[in-house]
């Protein structure tokens, strides 16, 4: 009741009217962001290109996209949405890093200094699989997917450690591919240039729960 002695209505708890579609951010500083919008439309979601902070407001989940981690990293830094994004994360904000975005993702890398968001507790090899291997596909088994699915690796990276609370998804070779913990979800590889859209439906069910 309010002071008047009328029923407020319920607000719905993102502040969006009552089936809006629910928006996806992604990243759009560097790097493949615009495939991973298409896709999202395509899933019924409203993508959202993240290029200042103010952007993040009333998303459901943003995915960090792949590109060069070092150019992507700095630009956090300037745009003030690496502090930007940690906090929407420890807030309970979902996000999906690929590639470049799992690499930021990670708490340490074995390489050169460089800014991370440091969201998942797990020591990162960037360019991991090789200098001559510069790209290839295989075939992954990932946990809770009951077909195997194809994973282009470009300059891919791999977990080489893992601690506590992070769940590992697919290996190759004993190196880990795609993980999970509470709110986040890492893939060194890209889906978004498959005709698969598997994971971004495992992200926005199983990690966004929309
Ligand atoms: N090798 C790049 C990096 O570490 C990632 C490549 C990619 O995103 N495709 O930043």
């Amino acid at each position: 009741m309010d002071g008047n002695g009328k029923e407020r209505a319920v607000e719905p708890r993102d502040g969006a009217p009552t089936g809006a579609p629910k928006r996806i951010g992604v990243l759009a500083l560097q790097g493949d962001f615009r495939e991973h919008a298409e896709i999202l439309r395509g899933l019924g979601v409203e993508p959202v290109e993240v290029r200042v902070l103010e952007d993040l407001e009333g998303l459901a989940g943003i995915i960090v996209p792949g590109g060069e981690s070092t150019a992507i990293g700095n630009l956090m830094v300037s745009s003030g949405l690496l502090d930007g994004i940690r906090s929407f994360f420890y807030k309970g904000g979902p996000v999906w890093g690929t590639c470049a975005g799992m690499v930021l993702a990670a708490s340490a890398t074995t390489g050169s200094r460089q800014p991370l968001l440091g969201l998942m507790n797990a020591l990162v090899e960037r360019n991991g699989f090789g200098r001559q291997v510069h790209s290839f596909e295989t075939d992954l088994d990932v946990e809770g997917f009951d077909e195997p699915f194809t994973g282009v690796f470009i300059r891919a990276p791999f977990f080489e450690d893992v601690g506590p609370g992070v769940e590992v998804l697919s290996e190759v070779d004993g190196r880990v591919v795609a993980a999970r913990g509470e709110n986040i979800l890492v893939t060194a590889f890209h889906p978004e240039l498959t005709d698969d859209t598997r994971f971004h439906e495992y992200f926005l069910r199983e990690v966004c729960g929309i």
